[in-house]
Protein backbone atom coordinates (compact mmCIF):
# COMPACT_ATOMS: atom_id res chain seq x y z
CA UNK A 1 0.00 0.00 0.00
CA UNK A 2 1.41 3.28 -1.24
CA UNK A 3 1.31 6.26 1.30
CA UNK A 4 1.07 10.09 0.81
CA UNK A 5 1.41 12.75 2.79
CA UNK A 6 -1.93 14.42 1.05
CA UNK A 7 -4.13 12.79 -1.56
CA UNK A 8 -6.58 15.00 -4.41
CA UNK A 9 -9.62 13.68 -5.57
CA UNK A 10 -10.14 14.85 -8.90
CA UNK A 11 -8.58 17.13 -11.76
CA UNK A 12 -10.81 19.87 -12.54
CA UNK A 13 -10.54 23.54 -11.32
CA UNK A 14 -10.08 22.31 -7.44
CA UNK A 15 -7.66 19.24 -8.13
CA UNK A 16 -5.27 21.22 -10.61
CA UNK A 17 -5.70 24.54 -8.41
CA UNK A 18 -4.90 22.49 -5.29
CA UNK A 19 -1.81 21.06 -7.04
CA UNK A 20 -0.66 24.40 -8.24
CA UNK A 21 -0.49 25.63 -4.81
CA UNK A 22 1.12 22.22 -2.74
CA UNK A 23 3.67 22.41 -5.85
CA UNK A 24 4.34 26.17 -4.86
CA UNK A 25 4.04 26.12 -1.10
CA UNK A 26 7.35 23.02 -1.83
CA UNK A 27 5.02 19.56 -1.23
CA UNK A 28 6.14 16.93 -3.38
CA UNK A 29 4.37 14.38 -1.78
CA UNK A 30 0.79 14.21 -2.64
CA UNK A 31 -0.83 12.51 -5.76
CA UNK A 32 -4.30 13.11 -7.74
CA UNK A 33 -7.22 10.61 -8.33
CA UNK A 34 -9.15 11.34 -11.26
CA UNK A 35 -11.29 8.29 -12.65
CA UNK A 36 -11.75 9.29 -15.98
CA UNK A 37 -8.80 8.79 -18.35
CA UNK A 38 -8.24 12.87 -18.83
CA UNK A 39 -8.17 15.72 -16.62
CA UNK A 40 -11.03 18.24 -16.99
CA UNK A 41 -13.55 17.31 -15.21
CA UNK A 42 -16.89 19.90 -16.05
CA UNK A 43 -15.00 21.03 -19.03
CA UNK A 44 -13.96 16.79 -20.37
CA UNK A 45 -17.47 15.68 -19.85
CA UNK A 46 -19.61 18.00 -20.82
CA UNK A 47 -19.09 18.20 -24.44
CA UNK A 48 -22.30 18.65 -26.40
CA UNK A 49 -22.88 21.11 -28.55
CA UNK A 50 -22.81 24.72 -27.52
CA UNK A 51 -21.64 24.07 -23.94
CA UNK A 52 -19.83 27.23 -22.96
CA UNK A 53 -19.34 29.30 -19.52
CA UNK A 54 -21.91 31.22 -18.42
CA UNK A 55 -19.46 33.76 -15.97
CA UNK A 56 -17.00 35.90 -18.35
CA UNK A 57 -13.42 33.81 -19.28
CA UNK A 58 -11.79 36.29 -17.62
CA UNK A 59 -13.06 36.03 -14.59
CA UNK A 60 -13.93 31.92 -14.90
CA UNK A 61 -10.15 30.82 -14.86
CA UNK A 62 -7.44 31.05 -12.37
CA UNK A 63 -6.26 34.52 -11.23
CA UNK A 64 -2.83 33.16 -11.12
CA UNK A 65 -3.08 31.96 -14.89
CA UNK A 66 -4.69 34.42 -16.90
CA UNK A 67 -5.32 33.68 -20.82
CA UNK A 68 -5.47 37.20 -22.97
CA UNK A 69 -6.39 34.12 -26.08
CA UNK A 70 -10.18 33.60 -25.11
CA UNK A 71 -11.87 33.93 -28.70
CA UNK A 72 -14.85 35.13 -26.70
CA UNK A 73 -16.26 36.67 -24.04
CA UNK A 74 -17.80 33.47 -22.09
CA UNK A 75 -15.29 30.74 -24.00
CA UNK A 76 -17.10 27.49 -25.31
CA UNK A 77 -15.79 24.37 -23.90
CA UNK A 78 -13.39 22.89 -26.06
CA UNK A 79 -11.25 26.29 -25.13
CA UNK A 80 -11.76 25.92 -21.62
CA UNK A 81 -10.69 22.16 -21.60
CA UNK A 82 -7.74 23.46 -23.31
CA UNK A 83 -6.95 25.80 -20.43
CA UNK A 84 -7.35 23.55 -17.73
CA UNK A 85 -4.67 21.01 -19.76
CA UNK A 86 -2.11 24.21 -20.27
CA UNK A 87 -2.38 24.75 -16.89
CA UNK A 88 -1.80 21.24 -15.76
CA UNK A 89 1.10 21.13 -18.01
CA UNK A 90 2.54 24.19 -17.06
CA UNK A 91 2.64 23.72 -13.79
CA UNK A 92 3.49 20.54 -13.69
CA UNK A 93 0.60 18.80 -11.87
CA UNK A 94 0.72 16.14 -14.39
CA UNK A 95 3.29 14.23 -12.89
CA UNK A 96 1.25 13.67 -9.97
CA UNK A 97 -2.07 12.22 -11.73
CA UNK A 98 -3.17 8.90 -11.24
CA UNK A 99 -5.64 8.41 -13.92
CA UNK A 100 -8.74 5.88 -14.23
CA UNK A 101 -8.15 5.79 -10.59
CA UNK A 102 -11.37 6.33 -9.04
CA UNK A 103 -11.58 6.79 -4.87
CA UNK A 104 -14.38 3.77 -4.23
CA UNK A 105 -13.86 4.10 -0.30
CA UNK A 106 -12.18 6.10 2.45
CA UNK A 107 -11.92 5.17 6.03
CA UNK A 108 -10.62 6.91 8.95
CA UNK A 109 -8.07 4.77 11.04
CA UNK A 110 -7.92 6.20 13.93
CA UNK A 111 -5.22 4.28 15.60
CA UNK A 112 -2.76 5.37 13.06
CA UNK A 113 -4.47 9.10 12.27
CA UNK A 114 -4.83 8.42 8.54
CA UNK A 115 -6.99 7.56 5.78
CA UNK A 116 -7.24 4.03 4.04
CA UNK A 117 -8.42 4.66 0.95
CA UNK A 118 -9.44 1.83 -1.67
CA UNK A 119 -9.59 3.06 -4.95
CA UNK A 120 -10.33 1.44 -8.61
CA UNK A 121 -6.31 0.68 -8.52
CA UNK A 122 -5.89 -0.43 -5.20
CA UNK A 123 -5.35 1.12 -1.66
CA UNK A 124 -3.38 4.01 -0.57
CA UNK A 125 -3.00 5.45 2.74
CA UNK A 126 -3.12 9.75 3.40
CA UNK A 127 -2.76 11.98 6.21
CA UNK A 128 -4.52 14.46 4.08
CA UNK A 129 -7.45 13.74 2.33
CA UNK A 130 -8.42 16.74 0.03
CA UNK A 131 -11.98 16.02 -1.98
CA UNK A 132 -12.37 18.42 -5.12
CA UNK A 133 -14.99 15.80 -6.37
CA UNK A 134 -17.17 18.44 -8.13
CA UNK A 135 -20.06 19.81 -7.33
CA UNK A 136 -21.89 18.97 -10.62
CA UNK A 137 -19.90 15.84 -11.57
CA UNK A 138 -22.63 13.21 -10.81
CA UNK A 139 -25.73 12.91 -14.02
CA UNK A 140 -28.81 12.34 -12.51
CA UNK A 141 -31.26 10.29 -14.41
CA UNK A 142 -35.25 11.16 -13.96
CA UNK A 143 -37.59 8.74 -12.54
CA UNK A 144 -39.81 7.92 -15.27
CA UNK A 145 -41.07 4.74 -15.24
CA UNK A 146 -39.84 2.68 -18.65
CA UNK A 147 -37.14 4.51 -19.04
CA UNK A 148 -34.57 1.30 -18.83
CA UNK A 149 -36.43 -0.06 -21.63
CA UNK A 150 -36.33 3.03 -24.04
CA UNK A 151 -35.81 1.29 -27.44
CA UNK A 152 -34.18 4.26 -29.51
CA UNK A 153 -30.90 5.87 -28.10
CA UNK A 154 -30.88 7.19 -24.92
CA UNK A 155 -27.87 9.52 -23.34
CA UNK A 156 -27.58 12.35 -20.98
CA UNK A 157 -25.97 15.60 -21.85
CA UNK A 158 -23.13 15.34 -19.71
CA UNK A 159 -22.28 12.22 -21.75
CA UNK A 160 -22.92 13.25 -24.97
CA UNK A 161 -22.85 10.49 -27.94
CA UNK A 162 -20.96 11.91 -30.36
CA UNK A 163 -21.24 8.54 -32.36
CA UNK A 164 -24.79 9.26 -32.74
CA UNK A 165 -26.04 10.98 -36.12
CA UNK A 166 -29.60 12.97 -35.12
CA UNK A 167 -29.81 14.38 -38.53
CA UNK A 168 -33.86 13.53 -39.53
CA UNK A 169 -34.13 11.89 -36.27
CA UNK A 170 -37.30 12.52 -34.09
CA UNK A 171 -35.50 13.51 -30.83
CA UNK A 172 -36.80 14.33 -27.01
CA UNK A 173 -35.22 16.53 -24.86
CA UNK A 174 -35.72 16.00 -21.37
CA UNK A 175 -35.28 19.11 -19.58
CA UNK A 176 -35.16 22.85 -20.02
CA UNK A 177 -31.98 23.63 -17.87
CA UNK A 178 -28.35 25.16 -18.17
CA UNK A 179 -27.31 22.53 -20.58
CA UNK A 180 -30.54 22.26 -22.35
CA UNK A 181 -30.74 26.07 -23.55
CA UNK A 182 -27.10 25.58 -24.99
CA UNK A 183 -27.64 22.85 -26.87
CA UNK A 184 -31.01 22.77 -27.93
CA UNK A 185 -30.61 25.65 -30.28
CA UNK A 186 -27.46 23.95 -32.18
CA UNK A 187 -29.38 20.76 -32.89
CA UNK A 188 -32.74 22.16 -33.92
CA UNK A 189 -31.72 22.58 -37.37
CA UNK A 190 -30.34 18.68 -37.27
CA UNK A 191 -33.03 17.32 -35.92
CA UNK A 192 -36.13 16.13 -38.23
CA UNK A 193 -38.70 16.89 -35.26
CA UNK A 194 -37.53 18.36 -31.44
CA UNK A 195 -40.12 17.88 -28.26
CA UNK A 196 -38.57 19.71 -25.89
CA UNK A 197 -40.01 18.42 -22.49
CA UNK A 198 -40.44 21.72 -20.16
CA UNK A 199 -41.59 20.69 -16.48
CA UNK A 200 -40.37 24.63 -15.56
CA UNK A 201 -39.36 27.19 -17.49
CA UNK A 202 -36.30 28.93 -17.07
CA UNK A 203 -36.02 32.60 -16.17
CA UNK A 204 -33.90 33.45 -19.34
CA UNK A 205 -31.80 36.94 -19.89
CA UNK A 206 -30.25 38.28 -23.25
CA UNK A 207 -26.77 36.66 -23.40
CA UNK A 208 -24.10 39.12 -23.24
CA UNK A 209 -21.15 37.00 -25.06
CA UNK A 210 -19.48 38.62 -28.20
CA UNK A 211 -16.23 37.44 -29.76
CA UNK A 212 -12.59 38.86 -28.53
CA UNK A 213 -11.55 41.76 -30.89
CA UNK A 214 -7.80 40.53 -31.96
CA UNK A 215 -6.65 44.52 -30.07
CA UNK A 216 -7.86 43.54 -27.03
CA UNK A 217 -5.93 40.08 -27.23
CA UNK A 218 -2.93 41.70 -27.91
CA UNK A 219 -3.29 44.31 -25.22
CA UNK A 220 -4.18 41.58 -22.69
CA UNK A 221 -0.99 39.15 -24.00
CA UNK A 222 1.31 42.36 -24.11
CA UNK A 223 -0.19 44.05 -20.83
CA UNK A 224 -1.17 41.16 -18.54
CA UNK A 225 -2.39 44.38 -16.21
CA UNK A 226 -5.19 45.41 -18.02
CA UNK A 227 -6.40 41.58 -17.70
CA UNK A 228 -5.96 42.01 -14.03
CA UNK A 229 -7.96 45.57 -14.01
CA UNK A 230 -10.93 43.70 -16.35
CA UNK A 231 -10.92 40.72 -14.21
CA UNK A 232 -11.64 42.84 -11.05
CA UNK A 233 -13.95 44.86 -12.90
CA UNK A 234 -16.03 41.81 -13.70
CA UNK A 235 -15.59 40.96 -10.61
CA UNK A 236 -17.42 43.46 -8.93
CA UNK A 237 -19.80 43.99 -11.15
CA UNK A 238 -21.37 40.54 -10.51
CA UNK A 239 -21.13 41.05 -6.92
CA UNK A 240 -23.29 43.55 -6.79
CA UNK A 241 -25.77 41.10 -8.69
CA UNK A 242 -25.79 39.14 -5.51
CA UNK A 243 -28.50 41.99 -4.20
CA UNK A 244 -30.71 40.78 -6.31
CA UNK A 245 -31.33 37.48 -5.23
CA UNK A 246 -31.76 38.97 -1.63
CA UNK A 247 -34.03 41.91 -2.17
CA UNK A 248 -37.15 41.91 -4.41
CA UNK A 249 -36.86 45.46 -5.87
CA UNK A 250 -33.08 44.82 -6.71
CA UNK A 251 -34.66 42.46 -9.10
CA UNK A 252 -37.62 44.02 -10.85
CA UNK A 253 -35.08 45.06 -13.60
CA UNK A 254 -33.49 42.06 -14.21
CA UNK A 255 -37.29 40.53 -14.59
CA UNK A 256 -38.67 43.43 -16.84
CA UNK A 257 -35.53 42.67 -19.21
CA UNK A 258 -36.33 39.15 -19.38
CA UNK A 259 -39.98 39.37 -19.76
CA UNK A 260 -39.08 41.96 -22.40
CA UNK A 261 -37.15 39.64 -24.74
CA UNK A 262 -39.51 36.50 -24.06
CA UNK A 263 -42.21 39.17 -25.75
CA UNK A 264 -39.91 40.30 -28.00
CA UNK A 265 -39.18 36.78 -29.10
CA UNK A 266 -42.19 34.85 -29.19
CA UNK A 267 -45.03 36.87 -30.34
CA UNK A 268 -47.17 33.61 -30.06
CA UNK A 269 -49.50 34.45 -26.64
CA UNK A 270 -49.91 30.86 -25.90
CA UNK A 271 -46.24 29.61 -26.53
CA UNK A 272 -45.42 32.64 -24.18
CA UNK A 273 -47.63 31.60 -21.52
CA UNK A 274 -46.29 28.40 -21.38
CA UNK A 275 -42.68 29.97 -21.24
CA UNK A 276 -43.61 32.76 -18.25
CA UNK A 277 -41.50 31.45 -14.92
CA UNK A 278 -44.55 31.37 -12.42
CA UNK A 279 -41.79 31.68 -9.87
CA UNK A 280 -39.34 34.26 -8.98
CA UNK A 281 -36.59 35.48 -11.07
CA UNK A 282 -33.06 33.78 -9.06
CA UNK A 283 -34.76 31.16 -7.22
CA UNK A 284 -33.76 28.69 -9.95
CA UNK A 285 -30.44 29.40 -12.76
CA UNK A 286 -31.00 32.57 -14.31
CA UNK A 287 -29.77 31.33 -17.92
CA UNK A 288 -28.68 33.70 -20.55
CA UNK A 289 -29.30 33.22 -24.68
CA UNK A 290 -30.58 34.64 -27.25
CA UNK A 291 -30.79 31.71 -29.01
CA UNK A 292 -33.25 29.46 -27.05
CA UNK A 293 -36.55 31.03 -27.72
CA UNK A 294 -36.32 31.58 -31.25
CA UNK A 295 -34.90 27.61 -31.55
CA UNK A 296 -38.29 26.81 -29.86
CA UNK A 297 -40.13 28.24 -32.47
CA UNK A 298 -38.88 26.70 -35.70
CA UNK A 299 -41.52 24.62 -37.50
CA UNK A 300 -39.67 21.13 -36.44
CA UNK A 301 -39.82 21.88 -32.66
CA UNK A 302 -42.67 21.59 -30.24
CA UNK A 303 -42.96 22.52 -26.67
CA UNK A 304 -44.24 19.46 -24.47
CA UNK A 305 -45.48 20.68 -20.83
CA UNK A 306 -47.80 19.12 -18.34
CA UNK A 307 -45.48 16.40 -17.31
CA UNK A 308 -44.11 12.96 -18.60
CA UNK A 309 -46.38 10.03 -17.40
CA UNK A 310 -43.74 7.17 -18.99
CA UNK A 311 -41.61 5.50 -21.48
CA UNK A 312 -43.20 3.10 -23.57
CA UNK A 313 -41.30 1.01 -26.49
CA UNK A 314 -39.78 3.93 -28.60
CA UNK A 315 -42.83 6.67 -27.26
CA UNK A 316 -42.38 9.53 -24.58
CA UNK A 317 -45.95 9.47 -23.48
CA UNK A 318 -47.07 13.11 -21.39
CA UNK A 319 -49.41 12.93 -18.53
CA UNK A 320 -52.51 14.25 -20.73
CA UNK A 321 -52.12 10.70 -22.83
CA UNK A 322 -50.58 11.80 -25.65
CA UNK A 323 -47.75 9.72 -27.38
CA UNK A 324 -44.66 11.12 -29.01
CA UNK A 325 -42.61 8.61 -31.33
CA UNK A 326 -38.81 8.88 -30.88
CA UNK A 327 -35.97 8.28 -31.89
CA UNK A 328 -33.11 9.31 -29.27
CA UNK A 329 -34.20 10.74 -25.77
CA UNK A 330 -31.46 13.23 -24.85
CA UNK A 331 -31.80 13.94 -20.95
CA UNK A 332 -30.98 17.33 -19.93
CA UNK A 333 -31.77 16.27 -16.08
CA UNK A 334 -29.13 17.93 -14.24
CA UNK A 335 -26.75 16.73 -11.72
CA UNK A 336 -26.70 14.93 -8.14
CA UNK A 337 -26.19 17.99 -6.45
CA UNK A 338 -27.01 18.15 -2.57
CA UNK A 339 -27.07 13.80 -2.86
CA UNK A 340 -23.60 13.57 -3.69
CA UNK A 341 -22.71 9.59 -4.24
CA UNK A 342 -18.89 9.91 -2.48
CA UNK A 343 -20.51 11.37 0.60
CA UNK A 344 -21.36 7.71 1.01
CA UNK A 345 -18.00 6.65 0.29
CA UNK A 346 -16.27 8.77 3.46
CA UNK A 347 -16.50 6.98 6.41
CA UNK A 348 -14.68 9.25 9.79
CA UNK A 349 -14.97 8.67 13.04
CA UNK A 350 -16.43 5.62 14.40
CA UNK A 351 -17.65 4.50 10.73
CA UNK A 352 -20.18 6.94 10.21
CA UNK A 353 -20.30 7.72 7.10
CA UNK A 354 -20.83 11.43 5.72
CA UNK A 355 -24.15 10.43 4.15
CA UNK A 356 -25.09 8.95 7.63
CA UNK A 357 -23.80 12.70 9.53
CA UNK A 358 -25.61 14.93 6.98
CA UNK A 359 -28.82 12.61 6.39
CA UNK A 360 -29.83 14.78 3.48
CA UNK A 361 -28.27 18.34 4.67
CA UNK A 362 -24.90 18.42 3.57
CA UNK A 363 -22.98 20.55 6.67
CA UNK A 364 -19.12 22.28 6.63
CA UNK A 365 -17.38 25.14 8.30
CA UNK A 366 -16.07 27.42 5.51
CA UNK A 367 -17.64 24.45 2.86
CA UNK A 368 -13.94 22.37 3.86
CA UNK A 369 -14.38 20.49 6.91
CA UNK A 370 -16.66 18.73 8.65
CA UNK A 371 -16.67 17.54 12.59
CA UNK A 372 -16.07 14.20 12.94
CA UNK A 373 -13.66 13.58 9.86
CA UNK A 374 -10.44 14.74 11.09
CA UNK A 375 -7.78 15.57 8.22
CA UNK A 376 -10.38 16.21 6.02
CA UNK A 377 -11.09 18.70 3.51
CA UNK A 378 -13.52 20.03 0.56
CA UNK A 379 -13.39 22.22 -2.51
CA UNK A 380 -16.81 23.33 -3.32
CA UNK A 381 -17.86 21.42 -0.59
CA UNK A 382 -21.27 22.19 0.76
CA UNK A 383 -22.61 25.50 0.94
CA UNK A 384 -20.03 27.30 -1.97
CA UNK A 385 -21.82 27.28 -5.08
CA UNK A 386 -23.21 30.30 -6.32
CA UNK A 387 -25.94 32.31 -8.17
CA UNK A 388 -24.11 35.62 -9.16
CA UNK A 389 -20.09 35.09 -9.34
CA UNK A 390 -17.69 32.73 -10.50
CA UNK A 391 -16.92 29.25 -8.76
CA UNK A 392 -13.36 29.66 -8.93
CA UNK A 393 -13.05 32.66 -6.98
CA UNK A 394 -14.35 30.39 -3.92
CA UNK A 395 -12.16 27.41 -5.16
CA UNK A 396 -9.37 29.63 -5.31
CA UNK A 397 -10.65 31.13 -1.45
CA UNK A 398 -10.74 27.29 -0.54
CA UNK A 399 -7.01 26.17 -1.76
CA UNK A 400 -5.43 29.05 0.47
CA UNK A 401 -7.23 27.71 2.93
CA UNK A 402 -6.58 23.96 2.73
CA UNK A 403 -2.80 25.07 2.41
CA UNK A 404 -2.83 27.33 5.31
CA UNK A 405 -4.32 24.35 7.32
CA UNK A 406 -1.64 22.03 5.49
CA UNK A 407 1.24 24.27 6.39
CA UNK A 408 0.05 24.68 10.13
CA UNK A 409 0.17 20.91 10.52
CA UNK A 410 3.67 21.28 9.51
CA UNK A 411 4.91 23.96 11.46
CA UNK A 412 3.26 22.62 14.59
CA UNK A 413 3.91 19.38 13.98
CA UNK A 414 0.19 18.40 14.37
CA UNK A 415 -1.06 14.91 13.26
CA UNK A 416 -4.45 15.78 13.48
CA UNK A 417 -6.98 18.75 12.78
CA UNK A 418 -10.79 18.17 12.83
CA UNK A 419 -12.99 21.03 13.24
CA UNK A 420 -14.88 21.29 16.66
CA UNK A 421 -18.67 20.65 16.82
CA UNK A 422 -19.36 24.03 18.03
CA UNK A 423 -17.68 26.04 15.70
CA UNK A 424 -19.32 24.11 12.75
CA UNK A 425 -22.84 24.50 14.09
CA UNK A 426 -22.36 28.53 14.35
CA UNK A 427 -20.97 29.05 11.18
CA UNK A 428 -24.32 26.82 9.81
CA UNK A 429 -26.28 29.14 11.88
CA UNK A 430 -24.87 31.67 10.44
CA UNK A 431 -25.47 31.04 6.99
CA UNK A 432 -28.77 29.97 7.80
CA UNK A 433 -29.73 33.56 8.57
CA UNK A 434 -27.67 35.10 5.45
CA UNK A 435 -30.09 32.52 3.72
CA UNK A 436 -33.58 33.81 4.88
CA UNK A 437 -35.13 35.93 2.88
CA UNK A 438 -33.23 35.17 -0.26
CA UNK A 439 -34.73 34.47 -3.55
CA UNK A 440 -33.59 30.80 -3.04
CA UNK A 441 -35.78 30.00 0.09
CA UNK A 442 -38.83 32.50 -0.95
CA UNK A 443 -39.19 32.53 -4.87
CA UNK A 444 -41.89 29.70 -4.81
CA UNK A 445 -39.90 27.37 -7.00
CA UNK A 446 -38.13 23.89 -6.21
CA UNK A 447 -34.23 24.33 -7.02
CA UNK A 448 -31.23 22.28 -6.95
CA UNK A 449 -29.88 24.49 -4.42
CA UNK A 450 -32.29 23.30 -1.84
CA UNK A 451 -31.86 19.96 -0.22
CA UNK A 452 -34.37 17.15 0.63
CA UNK A 453 -34.88 18.39 3.91
CA UNK A 454 -35.67 21.97 2.55
CA UNK A 455 -32.32 24.03 3.53
CA UNK A 456 -29.99 25.48 1.45
CA UNK A 457 -27.38 23.47 1.90
CA UNK A 458 -25.39 24.81 -1.79
CA UNK A 459 -25.31 28.16 -1.66
CA UNK A 460 -23.37 30.48 -0.36
CA UNK A 461 -25.92 33.03 -0.35
CA UNK A 462 -24.21 36.41 0.03
CA UNK A 463 -20.74 38.55 -1.28
CA UNK A 464 -18.11 36.31 -1.86
CA UNK A 465 -15.40 38.98 -0.77
CA UNK A 466 -16.20 37.94 3.21
CA UNK A 467 -16.03 34.07 2.29
CA UNK A 468 -12.29 35.47 0.70
CA UNK A 469 -11.71 36.74 3.68
CA UNK A 470 -12.39 34.47 6.29
CA UNK A 471 -10.11 31.53 4.27
CA UNK A 472 -7.19 33.77 4.34
CA UNK A 473 -5.84 32.36 6.94
CA UNK A 474 -6.62 28.64 8.65
CA UNK A 475 -8.00 29.39 12.16
CA UNK A 476 -6.97 26.88 14.80
CA UNK A 477 -9.17 28.16 17.50
CA UNK A 478 -11.99 26.29 15.48
CA UNK A 479 -10.45 23.23 15.78
CA UNK A 480 -9.35 19.92 17.97
CA UNK A 481 -5.38 20.13 17.41
CA UNK A 482 -4.38 16.73 17.42
CA UNK A 483 -0.79 15.27 19.42
CA UNK A 484 2.63 16.27 18.00
CA UNK A 485 3.73 13.24 15.85
CA UNK A 486 5.74 11.44 18.03
CA UNK A 487 9.71 11.14 17.07
CA UNK A 488 10.78 8.61 14.91
CA UNK A 489 12.72 5.80 17.04
CA UNK A 490 16.13 5.67 16.99
CA UNK A 491 17.04 3.00 14.51
CA UNK A 492 18.69 -0.20 16.31
C1 LIG B 1 -22.19 22.40 -18.27
C2 LIG B 1 -21.71 23.14 -17.08
C3 LIG B 1 -21.39 24.48 -17.17
C4 LIG B 1 -20.94 25.18 -16.07
N1 LIG B 1 -20.67 26.50 -16.19
C5 LIG B 1 -20.23 27.19 -15.11
C6 LIG B 1 -19.95 28.59 -15.21
O1 LIG B 1 -20.09 29.19 -16.25
N2 LIG B 1 -19.54 29.24 -14.10
C7 LIG B 1 -19.39 28.61 -12.89
O2 LIG B 1 -19.01 29.25 -11.91
N3 LIG B 1 -19.64 27.29 -12.78
C8 LIG B 1 -20.05 26.57 -13.84
N4 LIG B 1 -20.30 25.23 -13.73
C9 LIG B 1 -20.03 24.54 -12.47
C10 LIG B 1 -18.68 23.78 -12.56
O3 LIG B 1 -18.92 22.47 -12.17
C11 LIG B 1 -17.65 24.45 -11.71
O4 LIG B 1 -17.49 25.77 -12.18
C12 LIG B 1 -16.24 23.85 -11.75
O5 LIG B 1 -15.91 23.38 -13.02
C13 LIG B 1 -16.09 22.75 -10.71
O6 LIG B 1 -14.77 22.31 -10.71
P1 LIG B 1 -14.35 21.12 -9.74
O7 LIG B 1 -12.93 20.84 -10.00
O8 LIG B 1 -14.74 21.45 -8.34
O9 LIG B 1 -15.27 19.90 -10.17
P2 LIG B 1 -15.30 19.10 -11.54
O10 LIG B 1 -14.90 19.94 -12.66
O11 LIG B 1 -16.62 18.43 -11.60
O12 LIG B 1 -14.18 17.99 -11.35
C14 LIG B 1 -14.32 16.92 -10.46
C15 LIG B 1 -13.42 15.78 -10.90
O13 LIG B 1 -13.42 14.77 -9.90
C16 LIG B 1 -13.47 13.50 -10.51
N5 LIG B 1 -14.06 12.57 -9.54
C17 LIG B 1 -15.28 12.64 -8.96
N6 LIG B 1 -15.45 11.62 -8.10
C18 LIG B 1 -14.30 10.90 -8.13
C19 LIG B 1 -13.87 9.73 -7.43
N7 LIG B 1 -14.64 9.09 -6.54
N8 LIG B 1 -12.63 9.24 -7.69
C20 LIG B 1 -11.80 9.87 -8.59
N9 LIG B 1 -12.17 10.98 -9.28
C21 LIG B 1 -13.40 11.50 -9.04
C22 LIG B 1 -14.34 13.73 -11.73
O14 LIG B 1 -14.10 12.74 -12.72
C23 LIG B 1 -13.88 15.12 -12.17
O15 LIG B 1 -12.80 15.05 -13.08
C24 LIG B 1 -20.77 24.51 -14.82
C25 LIG B 1 -21.11 23.16 -14.72
C26 LIG B 1 -21.58 22.48 -15.84
C27 LIG B 1 -21.93 21.02 -15.69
Amino acid sequence: MTHHRTVIVGTGFSGIGMAVRLLEDGERDFVLLERADELGGTWRDNTYPGCRCDVPSHLYSFSFAPNPNWSSTFSPQPEILEYLRGVARRFGVLDHVRFGCELELADWDEQRSRWRLETSQGGITADVLVCGQGPLSEPKLPEIGGLDSFEGTLFHSAAWNHEHDLRGERVAVIGTGASAIQFVPRIQPEAGRLYVYQRTPPWVMPHPNRPMKPFERRLYGRLPLAQLAMRAAIYWARESFVLQFRHRRMRRLATRMALRQLEQQVPDRELRERLTPRYEMGCKRILPTDEWYPALMQPNVELVTGGIREIRGRSVVSADGSEREVDTIILATGFHVTDLPIASAIRGREGRTLADVWDGSPRAYKGASVAGFPNFFFLVGPNTGLGHNSIVFMIESQINYVADALATMRRRGLETVEVREGAQAAYNQELEELTRGTVWVTGGCASYYIDRNGRNSSLWPYFTWPFRKRTRQFDEEAYALGPSAPEPAPAG
